[in-house]
């Protein structure tokens, strides 16, 4: 089991979802698991769900995995009204109502059943926000919000996603820390990898396969390799055009398929 890849926010794009797989399986990674946020955003929600139910790994639930069904919900009885529909950006309030009418009801199901988190074979914690607060879905930016995470996370290690943004916080046993310079490799060299010290808690963003959000358009995610006590986080090339053009086909808002070629 020495290699796992982590995978995380991979909303409804297939085209990195193909090329991020291709990538793990390139690197020897004998399984895989997934933050949430299969779905949203993109223009193949079912066939995301498709492809990650057919990888049989271990799965959290996401904000937008989460929302999607209820939405579901909403195109059946209108009236129910939601509360999480006013709270969303028009945008992705667009996407999440198309997501929910492309999906069916045995996907939705899967999706509502989601667990919020999870330990995976007693050596890591995996969650698509934070462990202390996994329904707010807060945004977790720097080391001072990373701080409430690490009081409730009791291995060395957890992996988490939700910001589409790349990074690494640490525990001493007092304070927090972010690491920036594991960002600023990745960004130049496309792969930076991190030691895991004994006696120091590790907790790792391992960025957005299908909407990255650092001002880089690859798509991003993170390779555990448990013998050798090692993190790597990599960037993958894949068919942005065609993520693009598939998302304007379906008459979703243009911004979507924007924001894919500049990574934002
Ligand atoms: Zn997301």
């Amino acid at each position: 089991m020495a290699k796992i890849a982590v995978i995380s926010d991979i909303h409804s794009n297939l085209h990195a979802l193909y090329a991020v797989m291709a990538d793990f399986q390139s690197m020897q990674c004998g399984s895989v698991v997934c933050l949430g946020d299969v779905v949203g955003y993109n223009a193949y929600p079912q066939e995301c769900v498709n492809e990650i139910r057919a990888l049989g790994c271990p799965v959290v639930k996401g904000n937008h995995d989460a929302e999607v069904v209820h939405f579901a919900q909403l195109l059946k009885d209108p009236a129910q009204g939601s509360e999480f529909a006013i709270r969303m950006n028009p945008l992705a309030r667009k996407a999440m109502e198309w997501n929910a009418s492309r999906l069916d009801e045995d996907s939705l199901t899967w999706l509502r059943r989601l667990p919020l988190q999870r330990i995976e074979r007693s050596k890591f914690a995996m969650v698509h926000s934070c462990l202390d607060q996994p329904m707010a879905w807060n945004y977790i930016l720097n080391a001072n919000d990373a701080t409430g995470n690490f009081q409730r996370q009791f291995l060395p290690l957890c992996f988490h996603g939700h910001t589409h943004q790349p990074r690494v916080f640490t525990w001493d046993g007092r304070h927090a820390s972010e690491h920036a310079e594991y960002w600023q490799q990745l960004v130049v060299e496309g792969e930076t990898v991190v030691n895991l010290e004994q006696g120091r808690k590790y907790f790792i963003n391992v960025g957005s396969v299908g909407q990255p959000r650092d001002g880089d358009p690859r798509a991003c995610y993170a390779i555990y390799d448990s013998d050798a006590a090692t993190v790597t986080l990599r960037r993958v090339e894949y068919d942005v055009a065609g993520a693009q053009q598939a998302v304007l086909s379906v008459g979703l808002p243009e911004y979507l398929a924007e924001r894919l070629g500049t990574g934002q």
